[in-house]
């Protein structure tokens, strides 16, 4: 076969993992992997590069893309599918992995769509990579935790200061959508709250979570630092809400000013940069593994999920043959199950969205 590989969407670390293992198992098989840059604005035009395992060994390490990644709007148009299928086979590539997050899978699926592309030859698998964790029926994409891990290193220095001065700081995170990260960095960093938009509150309310936070912190003596982690998708963007709970602290102290000083930290892209985490190498890499072996045994249409919430898989997919903790999940299964993830319509969706609500006192103790 010869395997083209491609990343889209935004970068995650761990993505060149994948593509380094992906190239050197195709090329173990006896199959010839085609790196194809850009993404999917580089599929359409032709931005074809060869991959041989000397050129991949280094990148292991690092973050980011070696194929490089792009957001290209005209795929969501049928003439753009239609000029990166005549793209694959002018190349003479029966075989696509799509690298990248929900967006990106979204797109493999039309390309790949029997009602558009006919009796298309080229197989295509897709594998999840998203520091947001916001695909469904993968216990994790590629990035995850190295973001989780970035966070959290961040949030301990952050601490250490805040703890000196006994401050309140509002760290804001990625996530648009999915407050994955921020729920999962809050636990693990030891914050006294998380701010997300599964939870769904209004402005009224997030000063209210804050500002009590705050006041219960007050109240219990010991370390008066408060640390709230905050996703980007929530109602009020974080400087706001500052300037929300400032003015709020104020009248609650009858102080012109408030005696308690607030700070925002935002992590933006850090927090999608550096070097892999051991893990998300080792996830990129047994993904990559089992994406081109799958491909060659016939797979088409499939993502390659790393342990499945077991209710999930009941019926749907199938382990993988080549890999215990791997399944192969229909791409169009995966895509319907992340929109109830994301309209908040699934059962982890709605757990997602109470749980902190439950475990806020537990925080604050
Ligand atoms: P991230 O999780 O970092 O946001 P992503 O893959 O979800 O990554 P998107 O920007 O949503 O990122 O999508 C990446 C690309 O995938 C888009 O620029 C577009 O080329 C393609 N794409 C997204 N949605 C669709 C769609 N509905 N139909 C066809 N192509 C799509």
């Amino acid at each position: 076969m010869r395997i083209g590989i491609l990343t889209s969407g935004g970068d995650a670390p761990g993505m060149n993992a994948a593509i380094r293992a992906a190239t050197i198992v195709a090329v173990a098989l006896g199959h010839e992997p085609v790196g194809i840059r850009n993404g999917y604005r580089g599929l359409i035009s032709g931005e074809l590069m060869p991959l041989d395992p000397a050129q991949v060994g280094d990148a292991l390490r690092r973050g980011g893309t070696i194929l490089q990644s792009a957001r290209c709007p005209e795929f969501h148009e049928p003439e753009a599918r239609r000029a990166a299928r005549a793209v694959l086979a002018h190349a003479g590539i029966d075989g696509l992995i799509v690298i990248g997050g929900n967006g990106s899978l979204t797109g493999a699926l039309h390309l790949s769509d029997p009602a558009e592309a006919g009796d298309w030859p080229v197989r295509v698998i897709g594998i999840p990579a998203s520091i947001d964790n916001d695909i469904a029926l993968t216990s994790l994409s590629i990035g995850v935790d190295t973001a989780m891990n970035t966070i959290v290193e961040a949030c301990d220095k952050i601490a250490d200061t805040a703890s000196a001065h006994g401050r309140v700081f509002l760290v804001e995170v990625m996530g648009r959508d999915c407050g994955y990260l921020a729920m999962t960095s809050a636990i693990a960093a030891g914050a006294d709250m998380v701010l997300s938009p599964e939870a769904d509150r209004t402005e009224g309310e997030l000063v209210d979570s804050v500002v009590d936070a705050v006041r219960a912190v007050r109240a219990r003596g010991g370390s008066q630092r408060v640390m709230a982690i905050t996703a980007e998708g929530i109602e009020t963007p974080t400087a706001r809400l500052k300037e929300l709970v400032d003015a709020r602290l104020a009248s609650v102290t009858g102080q012109p000013q408030p005696d308690i000083e607030t700070r925002v930290t935002v992590l933006g892209h850090v927090v999608r940069g550096g070097q892999p985490s051991a893990f998300d190498r080792l996830l990129g890499s047994r993904m990559g593994n089992v994406a081109v072996r799958s491909l060659v045994d016939g797979a088409h249409r499939q993502m390659v999920a790393w342990q499945p919430p077991v209710d999930a898989v009941a019926g749907v997919g199938e382990r993988s043959s080549h890999d215990p903790y791997c399944h192969l999940m229909p791409l169009d299964v995966v895509l319907e199950a992340t929109r109830q993830l994301l309209d908040g319509e699934s059962p982890l969706a709605r757990w997602r969205a109470t749980i902190f609500d439950d475990l806020q006192d537990v925080f604050l103790l």
